[in-house]
């Protein structure tokens, strides 16, 4: 059933089917046509730059992890780029273990000849990680360390008189 309905807004009548239903008043449609409502919604966008902003940032939002990994995979690489560049210094000339040559960046750290790694670990946060690499290039690399692989840091370790009796001192452990 079609009857016509007046639009304050437009001024002139609409059959009802123009205009969008709306339980919340009498006739239980709006009062304005569906025509008039999307002009004021326009409208609405353009005199309300907050809500624009707002839905802005809401993608924004969406969009911010792909920005933390493309930020992380930086970071990594920096990471990968430091400890290169120390361990190459450090391993005189090349990025590889003084020892046995293993060059796999991965199994290769920094080892202190002195055998204070473990203080100095504790001063600088992380012994092995990036923050320490590039504060010893920020300080013009101090002597008194090397490049070593895993197996020839244990070895040394092992064998060192650093840990003293290496039976008792695992019991710590
Ligand atoms: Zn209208
Ligand atoms: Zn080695």
């Amino acid at each position: 059933m079609a009857w016509m309905k007046y639009c304050p807004k437009c001024k002139s009548d609409k059959f009802t089917e123009e205009f969008h239903r709306d339980a919340s008043t009498r006739s239980g449609i709006r009062s304005w046509c569906k025509q008039c409502c999307a002009i004021v919604q326009k409208e609405r966008r353009i005199l309300n730059p907050d809500m624009f902003r707002e839905r802005l940032k809401e993608s924004r939002k969406r969009h911010a992890g792909e920005h933390t990994s493309e930020h992380a995979a930086y970071q990594r690489q920096w990471r990968a780029d430091v400890k290169q560049v120390v361990l190459t210094h450090y391993g005189k000339g090349r990025c590889a273990c003084v020892i046995c040559g293993e060059s796999r960046l991965a199994c290769l750290s920094l080892d202190h000849m002195a055998g204070n790694g473990k203080q100095e670990s504790k001063l600088l946060g992380h012994g092995g990680g990036a923050n320490f690499y590039s504060y010893l290039r920020r300080i013009d690399y101090p002597g008194g360390y090397q490049t070593l692989c895993m197996n020839c840091q244990w070895v040394k370790r092992f064998t060192n008189t650093e840990y003293g009796n290496w039976g008792n001192k695992n019991e710590d452990y």
